[in-house]
């Protein structure tokens, strides 16, 4: 005698409509689902969370800017370079106002790899806590003018402002 085959619904299992099937989601889908209940999703974004670019923000520590630069507003050959490439003739630079210029968001890469270089982020370089972290640190405030040099002109203080504005709220500590 043939053993009775199980032919039970998919909705005997569990409570209503937690089919059994439902788990076999991948967890990734499940995870932006029940992000975007919290964050609002953008077009452009392709349906990444806008809480997705804020956490990419978070991670390099630093904001983008609307703002544009041109070489002669920076003091820094590497950086000058950089931005160099990247001018075009419709844009003005936000500082002083000559063309070409590129996006401010090209410098503020570029001289990110330098912070980098010579910092790290406190919470990242598994420094002791004993009431304070028992290093040197440097705030997001003050770091810019530990590299004041890559700014340059007249403007100057307004592109070491700017800098600072685009930081992350972050502590570092130097990496020597
Ligand atoms: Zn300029």
């Amino acid at each position: 005698m043939r053993p009775a085959r199980h032919l039970a619904r998919p909705g005997s299992y569990g409570p209503p409509g937690a089919f059994a099937g439902d788990n076999n989601l991948p967890c990734r889908t499940g995870r932006r689902l029940a992000r975007t209940e919290y964050a609002p999703t953008s077009a452009i974004l392709d349906a990444v969370g806008t809480d997705d670019v804020v956490a990419a923000e978070w991670e390099r520590g630093w904001h983008s800017s609307d703002k544009f630069i041109c070489v002669h507003c920076i003091g820094d050959d590497y950086l000058r370079n950089v931005v160099a490439r990247a001018v075009t003739e419709d844009e003005e630079c936000s500082f002083c106002d000559s063309a070409p210029a590129a996006e401010f968001d090209v410098f503020m890469e570029a001289f990110m790899v330098g912070v980098n270089n010579r910092f790290e982020q406190a919470d990242d370089a598994g420094m002791p806590w004993e009431g304070g972290y028992v290093f040197e640190t440097v705030d997001q405030y003050d770091l810019p003018d530990r590299f004041d040099w890559v700014a340059a002109g007249e403007h100057d203080v307004a592109v070491v402002d700017e800098i600072r504005d685009r930081l992350a709220e972050k502590t570092y500590t130097s990496r020597w």
